[in-house]
């Protein structure tokens, strides 16, 4: 057989192309971005639901990325199809995901919460680099919300996980080094410095460009800044090979360039490099790091002792930052609705579910409700061990004549009426027993009881409540009655034996005389 051919085939390399994917999306959104879309289609057409699933998260990770958050929720939003649950490795994508996209709005006690629900997903299935991600995350934003104490227990449990995989071992230190700067420990993020210096030869992998500027900044903040001008210059170089990319990579390392050439006097120096930086914003670049290089601008003029340009750089800078404010405010308000719209869709999906599973006519369970749940109960889902699993079939006798006498909707009427008798004479939710409308008159209770005779009872009660009710309004001159099928379940039994064998009960009852239970 040809592999192109070959349907187990074509779902196995279609998962392995996804996988690959999903570890170049880091490195090369837009590219991945691109060919995700491709499989996304080619999964579409081969029916791989989960897989189409992936490749969306994947697309949406490529926006995120290249600072396309809006597009990135959508697709995230499109990937969590409300109708059926994710795989857990999916799961965990979708909310990390969630987190990237609120943290990069500075809403990061929301990104915490949907980092939170991607530990929550954890399965042994899903891969060890996408959970290391996720607990590094947890403890990026522990930190950055003021829990640092956590934070550090939470990068030694992405750390536990990461020993053994380079890529994700130096992320790691990385990211747990970069807070020590940021909370200004010059000792511990030296001490996070020398451990990339020294994982990065155990490893024989070179330290990537957000690895080069953090040890670059680290040495800022130490008070060498020729070693990190030299770093930073490192990092810039390294940009083109990086495995982790941000839409504001490269600015950021001449940022740092350019603080340690104004810290080393070099004045012009750091203005050419500032200039740099502010042509390799992207188009849709996050404003964050324009405005920081707008203030450091307004620095090197200071110290250029251009004090007029210094003062209107700083005038900018606070314009541009009250209006990144507005705006990160603006976009945090349109991406929770669309996230709220998300609940409501799957709050929706839920209902139109239950009504798929219920007749309109009776509001009884219905024919496909049956089927799942039947199902289910066969499958050794009974809710009480030891319990009783049995089926009656139910049919009105003689029911055509009721039409036929009093018309078409008299005798809707009597099916309703019937339909809250059986309700009523059905035992209560939680013991697994329902009542169903099986198709034109005929019904179906499913009954989980502690032995057959108790089952018995319920089903002969039904009978007999319906033949003494009441039906001279609906009926005037005519009662109404039913026959019924009843079996319990026997060892190896399926949907459909269970079923025949009711079939031939209730037919048994028909030609014994109708109104009547046959057990069997
Ligand atoms: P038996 O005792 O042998 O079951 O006789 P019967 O007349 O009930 O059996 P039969 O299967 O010949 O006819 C079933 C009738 O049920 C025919 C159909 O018009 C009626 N019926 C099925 N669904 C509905 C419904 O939704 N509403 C009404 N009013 N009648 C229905
Ligand atoms: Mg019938
Ligand atoms: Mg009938």
């Amino acid at each position: 057989m040809e592999p192109a051919h070959d349907p187990l085939a074509l779902v196995i390399d279609l998962r392995a192309e996804l996988e690959g994917l999903h570890h170049l999306v880091t490195s090369e959104p837009a590219t991945a971005g691109r060919l995700a879309a491709d499989l996304q289609h080619r999964a579409e057409s081969a029916g791989q639901r989960e897989t189409v699933a992936g490749a969306l998260l994947c697309r949406a990770e490529a926006c995120q990325r290249t600072g396309e958050l809006a597009a990135a929720v959508a697709l995230i939003n499109r990937a969590c199809d409300p109708t059926a649950p994710l795989s857990g490795e999916n799961q965990v994508r979708a909310s990390l995901l969630k987190s990237f996209v609120y943290n990069d709005l500075a809403d990061e006690s929301t990104a915490l919460h949907h980092t939170m629900d991607a530990v929550t997903a954890f399965t042994d299935e899903v891969p060890r680099a996408l959970r290391v991600r996720v607990l590094n995350k947890a403890a990026d934003l522990l930190h950055d919300l003021g829990a640092a104490d956590d934070a550090l227990l939470w990068y030694s449990r992405a750390e536990a996980l990461a020993v053994g995989d380079a890529q994700m071992h130096l992320l790691v230190a990385n990211n747990r080094a970069y807070t020590a700067l940021e909370d200004g420990l010059v000792d511990a993020a030296l001490a996070g410095a020398r451990q990339l210096a020294a994982l990065s030869a155990r490893y024989g992998q070179p330290l990537n460009a957000a690895s080069l500027d953090t040890v670059a900044r680290i040495h800022l903040l130490a008070g060498d800044p020729a070693l990190a001008a030299d770093l930073a210059r490192q990092a810039v170089r390294a940009t083109e090979h990086v495995d982790f990319r941000t839409a504001d990579g490269l600015p950021y390392y001449l940022l740092t360039l350019a603080v340690a050439e104004r810290a080393l006097g070099r004045l012009e120096a750091a203005s050419a490099t500032l200039e740099q930086a502010r042509r390799a914003c992207t188009e849709q670049g996050y404003a964050r790091v324009k405005n920081e290089i707008l203030r450091e601008e307004a620095e090197v003029r200071a110290a250029l002792g251009d004090h007029r340009a210094a003062y209107e750089m700083l005038k900018a800078f606070c314009v541009a930052d009250r209006e990144l404010l507005s705006r990160q405010r603006e976009a945090q308000a349109r991406i929770r609705q669309t996230l709220f719209e998300t609940v409501t869709a799957r709050q929706e999906a839920a209902r139109y579910r239950e009504e798929a599973r219920r007749d309109p006519l009776t509001g009884l369970r219905n024919r496909l409700y049956v089927q799942e749940r039947l199902g289910e109960l066969l499958a050794g889902g009974l809710p009480q061990p030891g319990g009783c699993l049995s089926i009656a079939l139910l049919d009105l006798d003689h029911f055509k004549s009721v039409n036929d006498r009093y018309s078409h909707e008299a005798g809707d009427r009597v099916l309703q009426a019937v339909a809250r008798l059986l309700e009523a004479a059905t035992p209560a939710g939680e013991t697994g027993s329902f009542a169903a409308r099986f198709g034109g008159e005929e019904l179906l209770l499913v009954l989980v009881t502690d032995d057959r005779g108790q089952a018995h009872d319920i089903v002969e009660d039904v009978r007999r409540t319906v033949q003494e009710h009441d039906w001279s309004t609906l009926t005037p001159g005519r009662g109404i009655t039913l026959s019924a099928g009843l079996v319990a379940r026997l060892p190896g039994d399926t949907y459909d034996s269970l079923l025949a064998r009711a079939d031939q009960r209730l037919y048994a009852a028909k030609s014994g005389g109708r109104n009547r239970v046959c057990f069997g």
